[in-house]
């Protein structure tokens, strides 16, 4: 089991990881680090303990740099374990000499001997730490990239039975779901289609409404309420349901 605190850092390890230009959750997104001084927006984490941040705007290239290493781990940590650790332990040799020290409660952690101030060497330390944890932990298969379709977001699954795919930024697994859904009912209708015209125009309604269903459902309160009172707008997406699942099936 990761503990919480190395939970928390590896997940806020994510948001800097996916402030990197790309696809995320279907849309493509732009560059969203374009100052170091967002780091400690980005990961508060930096800010633990009692030697002070420093922050300079000049930290972008450098940060972007550590953003591509890291991506790259996560990338392979489920997959290759050599690799990852040869990756983490590279981070680990630039965070150099290590010491243990205890908290309030005597929970004893391990830390750089000398906290960085500077802030991409000290996200570089946080990294190696907590990627090393996850590996004597043999948890490095919980670093994730999401399953959706268009997404490079990064994920830490912390569900008790490795399950997570998606990350939760963007609806993805919603995405995902509509999708392999529609895929389904084109082929159903395929079968259907060829004799009788009629039949598959019906047939045809019902997946599109159910699809629009699965939408709403995971969709902001807002979104959802806008649909049913514009009555219009779901009979235009169930059209559009419909001549996708036709051309699918040409
Ligand atoms: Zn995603």
């Amino acid at each position: 089991m990761l503990s919480a605190p190395t939970l928390r850092r590896l997940t806020s390890i994510t948001v800097f990881l996916d402030s990197a230009p790309g696809m995320r959750g279907g849309q493509p997104a732009e560059e969203r680090l374009t100052a170091g001084t967002q780091l400690p927006t980005l990961v508060p984490e930096l800010q633990e303990g009692d030697v002070r941040l420093r922050v300079a705007a000049a930290a972008r290239d450098r940060a972007h740099a550590l953003r591509a290493r890291l991506t790259e781990l996560w990338a392979l940590a489920a997959e290759d374990q050599a690799a990852a650790l040869e990756a983490v332990n590279a981070l680990l040799a630039e965070t150099g000499a290590l010491r243990l020290v205890a908290d309030a409660d005597g929970a004893v952690d391990l830390t750089p001997a000398q906290t960085p101030a500077d802030a991409v060497e000290r996200l570089t330390a946080m990294a190696a730490l907590a990627l090393a944890e996850a590996a004597l932990e043999g948890e490095l298969d919980r670093l994730r990239t999401c399953a959706g379709e268009d997404c490079e977001n990064t994920l830490v699954d912390a569900s008790r039975n490795r399950s997570k795919r998606f990350c939760d930024a963007a609806n993805c697994a919603n995405r995902t779901h509509v999708r392999s859904y529609r895929a389904r009912q084109a082929e159903a209708d395929e079968e259907t289609a060829a004799p009788a015209v009629e039949p598959a125009t019906a047939a045809g309604d019902e997946p599109a409404d159910a699809a629009a269903d699965v939408v709403a459902e995971g969709q902001p309160k807002e979104k959802a309420k806008k649909k049913d009172k514009d009555g219009k707008k779901s009979t235009k997406s169930k059209k559009k349901g419909r001549k996708k699942a036709k051309k699918k099936g040409d």
